[in-house]
C-alpha cells in the first residue's frame, strides 16, 4: 500500500509558511514503512531539530482506481480517519531551498501516524468534517474539511491520474494552520468532531 499525501490544500497553512498557493495540487508520497505502529511512541530522529506536527483527515481506498471522475470519487471510499505528517521542516526547508525531492523529511520511519477510521456514515456531508489536534491537553490545529482548496473527491480525480488507487492506500488530505514543532515528552491527539482517533506520545 501507499500513503499520497497533499501539500498546501488550506490557505492559512501556505501562508504561515509563507509559500505560495499551487496551481495543481501538491502531491508526494511516504513509503509503507513510515507508519508509525500502533502504541508506539514516536521518536524525534537524530537528524532534525524541528520535527513538525501537521494533522491531517485521511481518506482510506476501498477499490482499485485510475482516471477516476470527480462525480464517481464517492465510491471508492467508505472509511475517514485522521492521521498526522510528520515533518522535519529544517531538512525539508534544506531540501527545498536545493530543489530536490522531500522524501528524507517526510518519509522518515514513524512519520506516519494513521488513526482510527470511521464510517464515511457517521458524517453527513465529507466535506463539512471538524477535527483538531491537541498537545499535551491544549488545542494546536483546528480545521474543517471545508477549508481545502480541493476537495476529497478532487484530490482523488486528480491523483487517480497520476497513480492508479489500489485497496488499503490512505490519502493525507493537506494540514490546516497551526503547525509546531513538537518536543519529547509530548503527548499528540486527535480528534474527528469529538471522536478521539489516536494519542501518542513524543519521545
Ligand atoms: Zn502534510
Amino acid at each position: 500500500m501507499k500513503l499520497i499525501c497533499v501539500g498546501r490544500n488550506y490557505t492559512e497553512h501556505i501562508e504561515e509558511l509563507d509559500n505560495e498557493r499551487p496551481k495543481d495540487p501538491i502531491l508526494f508520497l511516504k513509503p509503507d514503512t513510515s507508519i508509525l505502529l500502533k502504541k508506539n511512541p514516536f521518536f524525534i530522529p537524530e537528524f532534525s531539530n524541528d520535527v513538525h506536527h501537521e494533522v491531517e483527515v485521511l481518506v482510506k481506498i476501498k477499490k482499485i482506481g485510475k482516471h477516476i471522475q470527480q462525480k464517481f470519487a464517492h465510491k471508492y471510499y467508505d472509511e475517514i480517519g485522521l492521521g498526522i505528517d510528520f515533518t522535519a521542516r529544517d531538512l525539508q526547508q534544506q531540501l527545498k531551498e536545493k530543489g530536490h525531492p522531500w522524501e528524507k523529511a517526510k518519509g522518515f520511519d514513524g512519520a506516519a501516524v494513521i488513526g482510527n477510521f470511521l464510517p464515511k456514515t457517521t458524517f453527513t456531508n465529507v466535506d463539512d468534517i471538524n477535527f483538531r489536534l491537541e498537545k499535551n491537553g491544549k488545542v494546536v490545529q483546528k480545521g474543517n474539511t471545508n477549508l481545502m482548496l480541493w476537495k476529497i473527491d478532487a484530490l482523488i480525480e486528480y491523483i487517480s491520474k497520476y497513480f492508479t488507487l489500489k485497496i488499503g492506500d490512505i490519502i493525507f488530505t493537506g494540514t490546516p494552520a497551526g503547525v509546531g514543532k513538537v518536543d519529547a515528552n509530548d503527548v499528540l491527539t486527535g480528534y474527528i468532531e469529538d471522536t478521539e482517533s489516536f494519542s501518542i506520545k513524543v519521545k
